[in-house]
């Protein structure tokens, strides 16, 4: 090895490992990815079905707004282009409660009136929460370098996106959403503030979410999910990067303490003078490097799943006559009681891809409905035999359709199913932990989790995942990426390459 051009294998050719791959080749590095599946992108996927796209993850992606640290990444890894352009639309998410129906727009002040309208009983909290997601809308994720390579200096450059990020974690960070719902006397603020992240998250967590949403930093870029990842497969291949689908990764080959290069599961070794590895970092340590270099901080987290839970869905998509369902945007909905991953559901959301016309044939939109489940369902789903999983994903979609033909009756004659998935599919289908498809909840009380993406005991790998900071996402992932090409690049810089 090293003669030349040194050489980086990256494993998993998700946005992480997209990122570290044209980052690396940025860099000067040679780069092969290795992805199991036969199209790259991970979690941030879209498929087809009976002539329907299902777009299965950019509800927003954080980082659009132009001359923002993230942005610049964006666009470094070809996901967004100077003049992108994005989904038009004004809303963030709607919640029914009842006849009550309220909306989280873009445009807070008109949310700030509809809330006030709607209970003013609840001004004193429903200002505070405004004035909070004012501060919040300021906040920038860093994306220059890792948080713990920052000197006093970055903060200074950082410090104006971030100065009244203090005031929103006093008053949200050590409260859960289920304990800020409970600030509200109206049942239909309650359900909105529940809605859009899982109620365990810190209240803190949902008022930055909604706040990118606000100021124009959260946008869904046009074409969504699997457009954005082909936009990245072409720059890293024009950089000439090689990527190599099909082709599982079986082991990080390690020898005297040290990466030398990977074992694809045909066999065949590949050397390398660094490993990046992006696959799910459970995956990482159990299958490809071995659990006895998982730290206590890792095993105390993944051994914790009340203060560190993990969540995927119940997911169906349908394909619907426009003409019989008006609504736009995500919307939440209290349902009769159904039970699914042996958890008894009464309240679902539906999101319409009308926005994305090329997404359905003409005069039809897509419809996608989320159900919630956690580590315990997974282990519900996981305990089933082939058939009873089949049965029961069957009865799954059979609820669903019920319930959306109940909260829009206009459908009925109107609607065609066109898959359903669960938490054992993103298993299945990433090698997902548990079927998780973000990283572990921030929870109040808890220290959020965050890690360097160096792996003690094992030189020349590094981790470039969702996984390193809590709660994972796109932004976690396309920085991690970024992250691990600037550690290898300053170790090389030290004159320590080679220990
Ligand atoms: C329904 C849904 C909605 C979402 N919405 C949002 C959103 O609105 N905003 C947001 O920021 N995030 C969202 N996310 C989360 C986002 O998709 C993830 O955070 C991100 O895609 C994770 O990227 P990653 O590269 O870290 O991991 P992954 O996407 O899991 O990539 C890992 C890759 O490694 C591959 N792999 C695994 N094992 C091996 C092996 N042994 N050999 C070779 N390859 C292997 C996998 O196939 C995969 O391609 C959503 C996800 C889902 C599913």
């Amino acid at each position: 090895m090293s003669e030349g051009k040194k050489k980086i294998v990256i494993v998993g050719g998700g946005i992480a490992g997209l990122s570290a791959g044209i980052y690396g080749k940025l860099a000067g590095y040679d780069v092969e990815i290795f992805e199991k599946n036969p199209v790259a992108g991970g979690q941030c996927m879209g498929w087809n079905r009976k002539g329907c796209h299902i777009d299965n993850c950019i509800h927003w992606l954080t980082g659009t707004k132009k001359g923002t640290a993230l942005r610049n990444v964006w666009e470094t890894v070809g996901a967004l282009e100077k003049d992108s352009e994005f989904v038009d639309s004004d809303s963030f998410c709607t919640s029914i409660t009842g006849d009550c129906r309220v909306t989280l727009w873009k445009d807070l002040e008109r949310t700030e009136k509809e809330l006030l309208s709607l209970s003013p009983e609840d001004e004193t909290e429903i200002r505070k929460f405004a004035e909070h997601v004012r501060y919040a809308a300021k906040c920038e994720i860093p994306a220059e370098k890792p948080m713990d390579a920052m000197g006093v200096m970055d903060y200074i450059h950082m410090g104006a996106s971030m100065a009244d990020m203090p005031k929103v974690m006093r008053e949200y960070g050590s409260i859960d959403l289920q304990e800020m719902a409970g600030r509200f006397r109206h049942p239909a603020l309650r359900a909105l503030f529940t809605d859009y992240l899982p109620k365990e998250y810190t209240a803190s967590s949902f008022l930055v979410s909604y706040g990118s949403i606000v100021s124009g930093n959260g946008e869904i870029p046009k074409g969504g999910s699997l457009a954005m990842v082909n936009r990245m497969v072409k720059r890293f291949q024009e950089l000439g990067g090689k990527l190599h689908c099909n082709t599982p990764v079986s082991r990080i080959v390690i020898r005297n303490k040290k990466a030398v290069g990977i074992e694809t599961a045909d066999q065949k070794e590949v050397t390398a003078d660094y490993v990046i590895s992006s696959v799910d970092t459970m995956e990482m340590f159990s299958k490809l490097i071995g659990k006895e270099y998982m730290d206590s901080k890792w095993q105390s987290c993944y051994a914790d799943s009340e203060k560190y839970p993990l969540f995927s869905a119940v997911q169906a998509a349908f394909v619907v006559d426009t003409e019989a369902y008006d609504e736009k945007g995500t919307i939440f909905f209290d349902c009769p009681s159904f039970e699914t991953g042996g958890k008894k559901i009464d309240r679902i959301s539906v999101k319409s891809y009308e926005y994305e016309t090329d997404f359905a044939p003409a005069g039809k939109t897509v419809l996608q409905v989320n159900v919630p489940q956690f580590d315990r369902e997974y282990f519900y789903w996981k305990g089933l035999t082939k058939a009873e999983y089949k049965r029961q994903k069957e009865a799954a979609v059979s609820a669903i359709e019920e319930r959306l033909l109940l909260q829009f009756p206009k459908l009925r004659g109107h609607m065609e199913f066109l898959d359903c998935w669960t938490p054992l599919t993103y298993e299945r289908y990433c090698n997902a932990y548990h079927g998780a498809y973000m990283g572990f909840i921030i929870r109040k009380g808890v220290k959020s989790f965050r890690v360097k993406g160096v792996v003690k005991g094992i030189k020349n790998l590094y981790i470039a995942s969702q996984w390193i900071m809590a709660p994972g996402g796109l932004p976690v992932a396309v920085t991690a990426g970024k992250f691990a090409v600037w550690r290898i690049s300053r170790k090389e810089k030290s004159g320590r390459a080679g220990e």
